[in-house]
């Protein structure tokens, strides 16, 4: 079975893969501020559509 801690390892492989080099992130965060970049990453993009998926079922575990 799954636990949090393979959880919280996926999360943190696809954020090094995909999210700290984002460029697109980065021309967000200068040109619309932290908050849009942030509301982007969550609605528009499908990476950051599985890291909220994986971060729901991380705090599965922690109820
Ligand atoms: S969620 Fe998408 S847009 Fe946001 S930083 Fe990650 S890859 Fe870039």
């Amino acid at each position: 079975m799954i636990n949090r801690v393979e959880i919280m390892g996926e999360i943190d492989e696809i954020m090094d893969k995909y999210c700290n080099d984002c460029l697109l992130k980065k021309a967000l965060n200068q040109e619309r501020g932290k908050t849009a970049a942030h509301r982007f990453c969550i609605s528009e993009c499908t990476i950051g559509d599985q890291l909220r998926f994986l971060g729901n079922e991380m705090n599965k575990f922690s109820e």
